[in-house]
């Protein structure tokens, strides 16, 4: 299962309204990867995260996805707007809604779900909080509780749109820590955009860069020896 394909984009374009963004991608995630996208704004990390999400889909070439993931194996942690900042539910309600998709026609939260939410709550260490209002907790703290959020809905992938937007350092790390247990310890494939290339560098087995001169897609090491990657070497080092 750890290498089995989820998602496999052959020559995928995407865009919108018959507009492409990305052309000609061809990219495999896998059981147990961990994949950083990064490059500039504006070029077409979020319309991937769609495309791979399910949620766009291709204006050419084919994006395939493990029928698991329609199944909602899948967690997706959005970018935070700051209406969602203010949401008016404890955090244990918060983290019970990533059940939704499993709710089906029933009405209420099954024991089953109650205790995958407090589990994935500890497991992300903040457990304590639950009967807080989600709009108190400080930054670092809300997106541990979407992240748990996120693993209720997550079985085998865990889609991030920039994390750690907002946090503080301390706090951008204890996430990016939380990522690699997931990771390494669970075996959570882990698709992740982010601007900040120290967890790309250091926790990702695969770098995919989108950027208006081209695409390119590595491992870190070949990324920081691309022509794209260049640039970031010392600030690496
Ligand atoms: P990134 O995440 O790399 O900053 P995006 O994927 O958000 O980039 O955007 C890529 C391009 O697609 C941008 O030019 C943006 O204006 C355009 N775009 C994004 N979302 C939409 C949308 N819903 N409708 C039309 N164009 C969009």
């Amino acid at each position: 299962m750890e290498h089995a394909d989820l998602i496999v984009c052959r020559e995928v374009s995407l865009g919108y309204e018959g507009q492409s963004v990305l052309n000609h991608l061809n990219l495999r995630v896998q059981g147990g990867d961990y994949l950083c996208v990064v490059g500039d704004n504006g070029s077409g990390k979020s319309t991937l995260l769609r495309g791979l999400l399910g949620l766009l889909p291709p204006l050419a070439g084919s994006i395939w996805r493990a029928a698991e993931l329609e199944r909602g194996a899948v967690g997706y942690l959005p970018q935070q707007t700051r209406a969602q900042r203010d949401f008016p539910a404890t955090v244990e309600e918060v983290v019970l809604s990533g059940c939704l998709s499993q709710k089906g026609l029933r009405f209420f939260y099954s024991a089953a779900q109650r205790s995958r939410a407090l589990m994935n709550l500890g497991k992300l260490g903040v457990l304590e909080l639950r009967r807080s209002s989600y709009r108190d907790l400080s930054g670092g703290q809300q997106q541990r509780v979407l992240l748990a959020r996120a693993l209720c809905a997550a079985g085998r992938l865990l889609i991030l749109d920039e994390p750690v937007t907002g946090l503080d350092p301390a706090a951008a790390q204890d996430l990016y820590k939380t990522l690699r247990y997931l990771n390494k310890e669970e075996g959570m494939a882990v698709v992740m955009v982010t601007h900040d290339l120290r967890p790309a560098l250091r926790d990702a087995g695969t770098v995919l860069h989108i950027g208006h001169g081209g695409t390119f897609l590595g491992s870190p090491a070949e990324y920081l020896a691309s022509p794209y990657g260049r640039r970031f070497k010392e600030a690496a080092e």
